[in-house]
């Protein structure tokens, strides 16, 4: 079926139609260890006016050259241990060797995590080819590559260098957060040298800045002891620690200044420039106020210290980066929505008194990545809420995307690895989730966030503490609910929002199966659930199967036997559970009711009826359901980390020089992509 597909985009390319061609994508790549690669696409890039393109492209330039960064910040070490890796991978003239193998193995890893600590549970993860025969692959190289990587003193920085790699019991954790020791000198992140927890926490105390716009303070510094033993501030700035790099990303930003869509974002990048090359926590603050403040703009970006998750005292920033751009037809989708918010609050199965008489819905901003970079790289969140300082916040609010491409991204890149096939009864709701699972899930999200947090009101006297520990899950509820209940409503076709009448169906099979089963494997056996959304969503599921009609269930759990081996005939069966609805209107109708009474819980404050369905419905699990669960999910052997690899943008110019269009393309591989950036997008020393 795919080699039809791709025979059937040869022969359009032949024929001349290049231009209206669409490569197809592979979106899974590669999987090892518990990780797995995957592409995302980038839709609309076509759309985007030919400055808009150059401005992207600029701006995935400055997104690639902080690499190196975020290796150094998250362990000293990493950019060496990189290096020698890559080399010994391109020149190793065996490459069928067993150590070799498990070389590149490891070597994909410390790629996938930008160094050598996992990605999310910060252990160091070790090699498993042997060190000798690492010392002997090592020593083959060249002298002069060696002393180009390591320095003149290669041979004393190769036995240290191997010691952080194999010795399981130096630098093991990337941030240590356990109480007792001493988080810095336990850390083996790199924004603290030769100094103590306490003397960093004491030096943080006395310069931190408590004005009414307070700056940062330690945002962009490495904390270092001088020769004097007095501490310091190594600046992350152009002529400063990670200046190479800082230059690098400047430069693209210059060329990005051309471009820019607005006078507004031109002051945005300006004040980028001026904060790398001077590293002035006033010109940041600045840089932020204006990146919020731009709103206009199709094309947007992140580039910068930012998240600090990193340091183990939370205060300096780890590099990061994205360029995007708005997603026109998902923001269009929140505006339709926005703009009825009326007329959905008036329609809604709620009783008259607990409806709003005046109702605002919320826009959300959708967008496409166009490139990961840095902390986002190849790990990357979903979604994004910047800036991090509370007072800019407070003052001049946030702004808060989701990423609608890497969602899909995980969505296509699902399809296939067997999940929906283990879990769901039939092809037809198999088929079904394939052709509407993106976009129902979309709509329901939309309607989640613009309309149904929003939604409804509270009697006087009522304020939403007053469910107490059950607000999060009834107010949760509430929502799902809300999107729930008018996704299978005829208006979202008449609005253009869905497809036809039909679709919704694809998202009650999935939050049917999803609340009352498969939601289950991500919970230890034995467990509770404890999570506000996953707690909401087993409510749902189960106060509807509780609710049913008993002759004629709506919706049901049923089971069935299922031949081990499907290619055996006589193969033995076991039996398994399923979501199975029979009347998907009759589930409306149910959902509902539901909402009608969570919409009372939360006008009147009734915290005894919050309570009481969510002790009987939400919390507990049925053990042996649970660990049916858990078993089937196993079987499919899933990487439960995920990372993308970039397209690669490439300029076309005509015979002056002049940029004419912009290239994208998505078939680069996994080693490839990171052996190109670390060949052309490397300016940091090994040591900084
Ligand atoms: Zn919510």
């Amino acid at each position: 079926m795919k080699k039809l597909m791709l025979l059937a985009v040869g022969a359009l390319c032949l024929l001349g139609c290049q231009k209206q061609t669409k490569q197809e994508i592979n979106y899974n790549v590669e999987r090892f260890y518990d990780l797995e690669v995957l592409r995302f696409d980038v839709p609309d890039f076509d759309q985007l006016t030919l400055e808009q393109k150059k401005l992207v492209y600029y701006l995935t330039e400055a997104s690639l050259w902080g690499r190196d960064i975020l290796f150094d910040q998250n362990c000293r070490y990493n950019l060496a241990i990189r290096r020698l890796l890559e080399q010994v991978y391109e020149n190793y003239p065996n490459k069928e060797d067993e150590d070799y193998i498990l070389m590149t193995k490891y070597l994909k890893r410390v790629w996938f995590s930008n160094g050598i600590h996992h990605h999310y549970n910060e252990d160091k993860f070790l090699p498993e080819f042997s060190q000798v025969w690492w010392y002997d692959a090592v020593y083959q190289q060249p002298e002069d590559t060696l002393k180009k990587i390591l320095g003149n003193n290669y041979k004393d920085q190769f036995a240290a260098v191997s010691n952080v790699m194999f010795n399981p019991e130096v630098l093991k954790k990337k941030v240590n957060q356990a109480a007792g020791a001493d988080l810095i000198l336990t850390s083996a992140c790199n924004y603290y040298q030769g100094v103590t927890q306490a003397e960093a926490e004491e030096y943080y105390a006395t310069h931190k800045d408590t004005s009414e716009e307070p700056l940062w303070v330690g945002l962009n510094a490495q904390l270092v002891k001088d020769k004097d033993g007095q501490l310091v501030e190594r600046t992350y700035k152009v002529g400063g620690l990670y200046g190479e790099a800082l230059e690098k990303v400047v430069y693209w930003l210059e060329k990005a200044k051309e471009v820019a869509e607005n006078d507004e974002q031109r002051l945005v990048i300006e004040k980028l420039i001026e904060y790398n090359q001077t590293g002035d926590l006033k010109t940041f603050n600045e840089y932020a106020i204006a990146w919020v403040k731009d709103i206009e703009s199709r094309v947007d970006f992140i580039n910068g210290f930012t998240e600090v998750y990193g340091d183990p005292l939370g205060i300096t920033g780890a590099w990061e980066a994205m360029a995007n751009f708005k997603n026109l037809e998902a923001t269009r989708r929140t505006e339709i929505l926005a703009q009825n918010a009326q007329w959905f609050e008036d329609n809604s199965p709620t009783d008259k008194a607990f409806k709003k008489e005046q109702v605002k819905g919320v826009t959300a901003k959708v967008i496409n990545a166009a490139i990961l970079g840095g902390d986002c790289y190849p790990s990357t969140p979903i979604g994004i809420n910047l800036p991090n300082a509370n007072w800019i916040r407070k003052e001049y609010g946030s702004k808060s995307v989701t990423i609608q491409n890497i969602t899909d991204a995980y969505d296509k890149a699902a399809q296939g690895n067997g999940f929906a096939e283990e879990f769901m009864l039939s092809a037809e709701e198999v088929e079904m989730a394939r052709k509407y699972g993106s976009i129902t899930d979309n709509c329901h999200t939309d309607l989640h966030e613009c309309l149904g947090h929003g939604s409804g009101k509270l009697l006087s006297g009522v304020t939403k503490d007053d469910l107490k520990e059950h607000g999060s899950t009834i107010e949760e509820a509430r929502a799902d609910l809300f999107g729930l209940y008018y996704i299978a409503d005829p208006k979202m076709v008449e609005l253009g929002i869905m497809p036809n009448k039909d679709a919704y169906k694809a998202e009650y099979y999935r939050q049917m199966m999803n609340g009352a089963l498969t939601q289950l494997v991500r919970i230890e056996l034995g467990k509770d659930l404890e999570e506000a959304h996953m707690r909401n969503r087993q409510l749902i599921a189960n106060w509807v199967l509780d609710h049913t009609n008993k002759e004629n269930p709506e919706v049901e759990i049923i089971e069935v036997p299922v031949p081990v081996d499907k290619t055996q005939q006589d193969s033995p069966a076991c039996l398994k559970h399923f979501i199975r609805v029979n009347d998907y209107e009759g589930l409306r109708q149910l959902y509902g009711q539901l909402l009608a009474i969570i919409q009372q819980i939360t006008s009147t404050g009734d915290y005894q009826m919050a309570k009481e369905l969510v002790e009987k419905y939400a919390v507990k699990i049925d053990y042996n359901l649970h660990k049916e669960m858990l078993a089937r999910y196993e079987k499919l052997n899933l990487a439960p980390y995920k990372g993308f690899l970039n397209p690669v943008y490439t300029p076309i110019t005509d015979k002056q020089g002049n940029i004419t269009d912009i290239k994208i393309d998505f078939t680069e591989g996994y080693a490839e992509q990171h052996l190109r950036y670390s060949h052309n997008y490397s300016p940091l020393p090994t040591f900084n």
